[in-house]
């Protein structure tokens, strides 16, 4: 895992150069990838996926290689710009011998996946009706499970995904569905993106869903599913879907970056939410009644993995070491959103218990920089949203906000450092932050 960070796709293209001709190490430029268009049919009853991808990729000289990430999977054609071509498979690498010209290129790859995690078949081996799903849990970099990508997040491209599924179930995906085909018993399913995004973002989830059809001020269209027969949970799951939507896109001051947005609870998940792109899956442990919600509810995690949506989704952290640009603001927005719903004070008694346990860490010595790639969840997430409370006091809200934009714009829908995120505040306030870096 740790090792997998550091190997960049600069250098799996160098050490796979040398396969083709061992004497030609010198040249090899990446190919820039624009889209994929990725047709899948998964089996839950062998847990198997069979698909289809093609991409489309630039080069700006002939190269020896195109290398994507693939685990578990049989391939049956390789071809590119309509002919068949060598490919080679050797550690999780798919390696496929590259163009010899400068120009656009058409690459399809089809084949058939055995993912052993990323996709999760739940419910399909026992007795009970209905509760039947699949869904998949891509973060770190784990898309390359049920189809052939570059799993580097700051290869962005547009994704257009097509599922066939039996009719019984509701496909949910990334992106606006264009269409609904039949096809005998099966149905296709079209969805559509229009704006890059990082493979570790892609996602689907299947079973006998239900939604909720609301709209946002904006005018996005929300989606709030849940399964068959919970009707009676999903107006407590989903309270406050609407304010939180409409007062995170006016407190950002950039539109919601998708075309519409869904949240999807799922079974046996793991973490309590995964902002996928356009469409967030939750543990459905969430699904709350009336007298649920005191309990624990939706709400935080609901704000938290929208405003991932700008931070992390639009703009992305080049690597583990901006993490904070994910998890610290995805965790301010959501206190933020808070603050606007239930009043400052709900939100400063939280603060003020994690700002305790922060410093105990100070003390002891355990305390993490912002910075460290290994950094734990606490320091991403809670000391990362105190410095940016921290910062909005230290600046004025007006300035922060200006200073956000002005990051959100820059970077939009490619991938940033920590840095550019001080400098646009730098720019936006004419103080030096250098005491942040
Ligand atoms: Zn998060």
């Amino acid at each position: 895992m740790l090792l997998e960070k550091f190997i960049s796709k600069h250098f799996l293209t160098l050490v796979f150069a040398g396969f083709w001709s061992l004497t030609s190490l010198a040249q090899n430029t990446l190919p820039d990838f624009q889209s994929a268009e990725i047709y899948i049919h998964p089996d839950p009853y062998t847990e198997t996926i069979t698909g289809e991808v093609r991409y489309r990729f630039k080069t700006t000289s002939g190269i020896d290689s195109v290398v994507l990430n693939a685990h578990n999977m049989k391939f049956e054609h390789v071809i590119l710009n309509g002919q068949p071509v060598a490919y080679q498979i050797h550690n999780g690498l798919l390696s496929i011998q590259g163009p010899k010209k400068k120009g656009t290129h058409k690459l399809l790859i089809s084949y058939k996946a055995f993912p052993k995690q990323t996709v999760y078949f739940v419910g399909w081996k026992d007795d009970i009706g209905g509760n039947e799903q699949i869904w998949t849990q891509g973060q770190g970099k784990n898309s390359s499970h049920w189809v052939p990508v570059v799993d580097d997040m700051q290869e962005k491209m547009v994704f257009d995904l097509s599922i066939r599924m039996d009719s019984t179930y509701e496909v949910i995906s990334n992106g606006v569905l264009r269409r609904k085909a039949i096809e005998d018993r099966l149905r296709l399913w079209e969805f559509d993106m229009e704006r890059p995004m990082s493979s570790y973002l892609l996602a689907f989830a299947i079973g006998e869903y239900r939604n909720l059809d609301r709209q946002a001020a904006s005018g996005v269209p929300l989606k709030l599913y849940y399964p068959q027969g919970q009707e009676h949970r999903a107006h407590w799951t989903y309270l406050y879907t609407e304010e939180i939507f409409d007062f995170l896109e006016s407190e950002i001051g950039i539109p919601y970056p998708w075309k519409d947005y869904k949240q999807v609870p799922v079974s046996d998940f793991l973490y309590a939410g995964m902002e996928n792109t356009g469409a967030t899956f939750f543990s459905d442990r969430y699904l709350v009644d009336s007298l649920g919600y005191n309990d624990e509810n939706y709400v935080n995690i609901n704000a938290h993995e929208l405003a991932h949506q700008w931070f992390g989704n639009l703009v992305t952290e080049k690597d583990a070491a901006h993490h904070w640009l994910h998890e610290g603001f995805a965790t301010f927005y959501a206190y933020r959103a808070e603050q606007a719903l239930f009043g400052p004070e709900y939100v400063h008694w939280k603060l003020y218990e994690t700002a305790r346990v922060l410093e105990e860490m100070d003390q002891n010595g355990s305390g993490e920089a912002l910075t460290d790639p290994g950094a734990g969840s606490l320091t991403f997430y809670e000391k990362g949203a105190w410095a940016l409370f921290i910062l909005r006091e230290e600046l004025g809200g007006e300035v922060f906000d200006r200073g956000v934009r002005l990051f959100l714009k820059n970077k939009a829908y490619s991938n940033a450092q920590i840095f550019d995120f001080l400098k646009a505040m730098e720019t936006e306030s004419g103080t030096s932050l250098s005491e942040y870096r």
